[in-house]
């Protein structure tokens, strides 16, 4: 809480089954009156996302998740949550660290400590093997490329 620029007020779309279902028991876990506020929250936030694509601006709006600046499904957020604002690294073999910054609130809190290296490579690697043995047991083969609210619009059409 307290940061101007808050990255859930920012686009991320998610690719993976692994955190659809995630998300979905996060949502599911929510009181009936809570569930039909942040599903009500979506269907607008895919309208003003809509609308941002076709007139080619960048939407900045509250995800449906974020009730009072916190996010209400905490322990089940994507991995694109769990890193924003985080400085870290991408280490190929053979290649220098591709080194990402953290966000602007980091940098003004953090900006004087040293760097602890965190390198993203090794858990793209784990969540892909854990999201190609969910999609052999499941079945599923289709491509995900779903906002939060899309996730949520989704479950309630079920
Ligand atoms: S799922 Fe939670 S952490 Fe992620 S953008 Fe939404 S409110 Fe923020
Ligand atoms: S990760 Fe950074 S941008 Fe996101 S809420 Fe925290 S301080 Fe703000």
């Amino acid at each position: 809480m307290g940061c101007e620029d808050n990255c859930c007020k920012s686009v991320f779309f998610h690719h993976t089954l692994l955190e659809y279902i995630l998300l979905y028991k996060g949502y599911s876990a929510l009181d009936a009156d809570l569930k039909k506020q942040v599903s009500e929250k979506s269907v607008n936030y895919i309208k003003l996302h809509k609308d941002s694509m076709e007139s080619s601006t960048t939407l900045k709006s509250w995800c449906p998740m974020n009730v009072n600046g916190k996010c209400i499904a905490y322990d089940c957020r994507p991995m694109i949550c769990r890193f924003h604002g985080i400085p870290s690294q991408v280490s190929k073999p053979g290649a220098e660290p591709v080194i990402s910054p953290g966000c602007g609130e980091f940098d003004i809190q953090c900006s004087g400590m040293d760097y602890v290296v965190f390198d993203r490579l090794p858990v793209y690697g784990e969540l892909a093997q854990l999201e190609k043995k969910l999609r052999e047991h499941t079945g599923f083969n289709s491509r995900i490329k779903m906002t939060i609210a899309e996730m949520i619009a989704d479950y309630e059409a079920d």
